[in-house]
């Protein structure tokens, strides 16, 4: 079309390279198995980490929200969108986080950007990993804070971003807790050891540990026994909580500050009643049965040593983000069409969500997986590793 084709030219290249991806259709519902493709395939690339996605109790508390309120909440929190459920699950999710408060932003993107972008200014420098998510990126982007950015995990460069930085008013160091891409942690307690030495703040986006790490998901702070000395947790509602959404817990002189100026929270509708009953009735389910997140860390376990045994690397993966490590940007794509038609779905990740030639193909095991779905699936990734002489 004229006037677009610089774009055109650019999406020529990518088919040419081998990494132009059409959007994959799920036709049922999330579930460890999924139809794509009018086939039914073992779901490898969802980050469902506890099923929760269809879990009877957080369905139907869904339902019923949506028969009581409505919809929509048809307005910002600070106008007339904030309703009581709203109130009620940010109080609860401060208990759940040890924390003095909570604030829910839309999803864990907007959380993220909602935080850096509004609490620093021209006096602060933010010192963030250099892996960290793309939300923490673009929220450090939209800031007018000095930034310095740390070698992945190198508490040795942190240390030395502390020392240049002393002038700065605030330092807020800024990691996530896991690892999207990698499923590697952040080294927290020495990350919360330097702050405290050198006076700095913590911000710790739990994303991937929600749900998943620490006593019945409470996150990385929890599993670090951290309690009060990680000032901002992030987390997300989006993956293990299995609805969408995201939240700061920390003090209650930050949720003030944010409701009052964070630009997604001020500028974009609340969540719908569904949404936040889902949420809430989550959180439940997170406290009453344990054994979900018990059952995924086996599963991870039981995967990851299947994935070793026939040679794959799975890089430093120490959570049930499992990367299989390729190389080539183009052979992740192959090795994730030829899983595809081995019935499983994985997808391939690939340059620019991590770096050239880092390609791999990342998987995410979940509790809902049976023990027959995890053996059919490296059978798969056996069959498919030789077909591409990766194993
Ligand atoms: N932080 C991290 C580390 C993530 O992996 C993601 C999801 N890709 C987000 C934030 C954003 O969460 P959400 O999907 O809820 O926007």
């Amino acid at each position: 079309m004229k006037g677009f084709e610089y774009l055109e030219k650019e999406i020529r290249e990518w088919r040419e390279d081998g990494v132009y991806r059409p959007l994959t259709e799920v036709e049922s519902e999330q579930g460890s198995r999924v139809v794509i493709h009018g086939r039914e395939v073992i779901q490898l690339s969802s980050n469902n980490y506890l099923g929760l996605t269809t879990h009877p109790r957080i369905k139907e508390a869904a339902n019923q929200a949506v028969e009581k309120y409505g919809v929509g909440t048809g307005s910002v929190r600070t106008i007339a969108g904030t309703f009581s459920m709203h109130e009620q699950f940010e109080q609860e999710l401060a208990e759940f986080k040890h924390t003095e408060a909570s604030l829910v932003f839309q999803s864990g993107f907007t959380a993220n950007v909602g935080v850096l972008a509004t609490i620093l200014t021209e006096e602060d420098v933010v010192i963030s990993d250099a892996l960290n998510h793309a939300s923490i990126i673009d929220g450090i982007r939209l800031t007018k804070a000095g930034r310095r950015i740390y070698q992945h995990t190198d508490m040795d460069d942190l240390e030395k971003a502390l020392k240049e930085t002393q002038n700065a008013r605030t330092r807020l160091i800024v990691t996530d807790g896991v690892f999207s891409m990698d499923g590697d942690v952040a080294p927290l307690p020495e990350i919360v050891r330097l702050a405290e030495q050198y006076d700095a703040l913590v911000m710790v986006d739990d994303a991937h540990a929600s749900g998943v790490m620490g006593r019945n998901g409470r996150g990385t702070v929890d599993h670090f026994d951290l309690h009060g000395r990680v000032h901002i947790q992030v987390g997300t509602l989006s993956k293990a909580v299995g609805v969408l959404g995201g939240y700061v817990a920390g003090p209650a002189v930050l949720r003030d500050y944010l409701i009052h100026r964070a630009r997604p929270f001020l500028f974009s509708t609340s969540h719908p009643p569904a949404v936040t009953a889902a949420c809430h009735a989550a959180i439940r389910v997170l406290k009453d049965e344990p054994e979900l997140i018990n059952r995924l860390w086996e599963n991870t376990r039981t995967f990851k040593e299947g994935l070793l045994k026939l040679g794959f690397n799975t890089g430093k993966s120490e959570t049930p983000i499992t990367p299989v490590m390729v190389g080539a940007d183009s052979l992740a794509m192959k090795f994730s069409d030829a899983l595809l038609e081995e019935g499983v779905y994985a997808q391939g990740i690939a340059f620019p969500t991590v770096p050239r030639n880092q390609a791999r193909v990342r998987t995410i095991i979940t509790a809902g997986h049976s023990r027959e779905d995890l053996d059919q699936a490296l059978e798969a990734f056996g069959r498919a590793g030789e077909k591409l002489g990766l194993i």
